[in-house]
């Protein structure tokens, strides 16, 4: 994903905000519909027939019809793709869209001549019902843009997003499989015992957006002062945003390329075995309730780097089941349900084997993928025993 400046002209924006006015109404009725299901009701709408149910709506409704119909399928799409990863555990249930907050919509069968570049720094986007808008070319736009997101954020700044499918890295070659587990001591770890951080922020830049968050408390509602410091927080969390994209860019394509299959934990099952994973490891993951919105953070960005290794290295993540990934020992394969010693290590009360808590879930996730992990091994008390790969843990998806 590239983003770019968008510099709408006063009336382009004026038919930008119609635009982010329907797919924000889309979505709420969206929301609304799914708020009135209940348990044992016939299933709430899924997105075929919101589909149908928006041509009725665009029959009626002369405000919704002179919209592109474009914008408001793909709120329906955004809303069905929200509701997945609810249900996929990595984000928080949609809610309500605001006017002023988070506005936005996405175009997708964009041509390839719907985009070009008219000088060195300025190009230009092709928008339903609205027509060529310029825009910062601050780096190259990719080949193949399938679809593009345009996006207001709260300083009232407009973006907009050039989504290409990458193109797959190829395999090595090498047969090597890898285990990725996420953490939160660290953001993933691999089986070869590499643990990887997701870029926040830096101190100073913590220290401002706590000044900021002061400053905020003390404006008074509606006031120009308040805009501003909104505004200025606004661009502090979009530069932590940045960053991680960046690093999921980087973490993907690196795996990718050095590893023939990547394991990785079938979240769709682990929240359905949560419970059953015992309560070793909740101290460690849940770390208060002050880490709430650091983990949903780190959430998001672990859903992301599933999905963009999914994109490059297609038919090659196999998801496992995570089931005692964390007990279990990597090292002789005995679940041990109090060798989680806090929450970054893990030592093996039967064999002695210690290491890097996350570490020692992505060798199991690994050895779940049904082979050996051959690369480099952190020290050992007892020498690795490889268990026979478990087929009945294996989900290939
Ligand atoms: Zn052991």
């Amino acid at each position: 994903m590239s983003r770019y400046r968008l510099q709408p002209s006063p009336a382009q924006e004026q038919a930008l905000l119609e635009h982010c006015g329907h797919a924000r109404y889309v979505w709420n009725l969206a929301v609304e519909q799914h708020a009135c299901w209940k348990p044992g009701r016939r299933s709430a709408p899924g997105f075929a027939e919101q589909c149908r149910q928006l041509t009725e709506a665009r029959a009626e409704s002369a405000w919704l019809r002179v919209g592109s119909i474009i914008v408001q399928q793909q709120a329906l799409k955004d809303f069905a793709q929200a509701m997945a990863n609810y249900f996929g555990g990595t984000h928080r249930r949609p809610t309500w869209r605001r006017r002023g907050r988070g506005e936005g919509f996405r175009i997708v069968a964009v041509k390839a001549d719907d985009v070009r570049r008219l000088s060195r720094h300025v190009g230009e986007v092709k928008v339903p019902k609205v027509g060529w808008i310029r825009f910062r070319w601050s780096r190259a736009v990719p080949d193949g843009v399938k679809s593009y997101r345009v996006t207001r954020d709260r300083a009232g700044r407009w973006h907009v997003a050039f989504a290409a499918v990458p193109a797959p890295v190829p395999a090595p070659g090498t047969g090597q499989v890898v285990g990725v587990d996420r953490g939160v001591a660290v953001s993933a770890a691999l089986s070869t015992g590499e643990t990887l951080h997701a870029p926040g922020l830096r101190e100073a830049e913590r220290a401002r957006l706590r000044r900021l968050l002061r400053k905020l408390a003390r404006a008074t509602r509606g006031s120009n002062r308040r805009a501003k410091v909104k505004a200025a927080i606004a661009r502090v969390k979009a530069r932590e945003s940045d960053r991680r994209k960046d690093w999921v860019e980087k973490v993907s394509t690196d795996v990718a390329r050095r590893f023939d299959v990547i394991a990785v934990e079938d979240l769709k099952i682990r929240n359905m075995t949560r419970s059953a994973r015992g309560t070793v490891e909740a101290p460690g993951r849940n770390v208060r309730a002050k880490a709430g919105l650091n983990r949903s953070i780190m959430a998001a960005a672990w859903g992301g780097l599933v999905r963009r290794l999914e994109d490059k290295a297609p038919g090659r993540v196999v998801k496992v089941n995570p089931a005692y990934t964390s007990q279990r020992c990597s090292a002789c394969g005995i679940v041990d349900r109090q060798a989680r010693e806090s929450q970054a290590r893990y030592r093996c009360r039967s064999c002695g084997y210690a290491c890097n808590a996350d570490v020692n879930a992505a060798r199991n996730i690994a050895h779940a993928a049904g082979h050996a992990v051959s690369a480099r091994e952190g020290p050992r008390v007892a020498g690795p025993v490889h268990r026979e790969p478990q087929r009945d843990l294996l989900l290939v998806g």
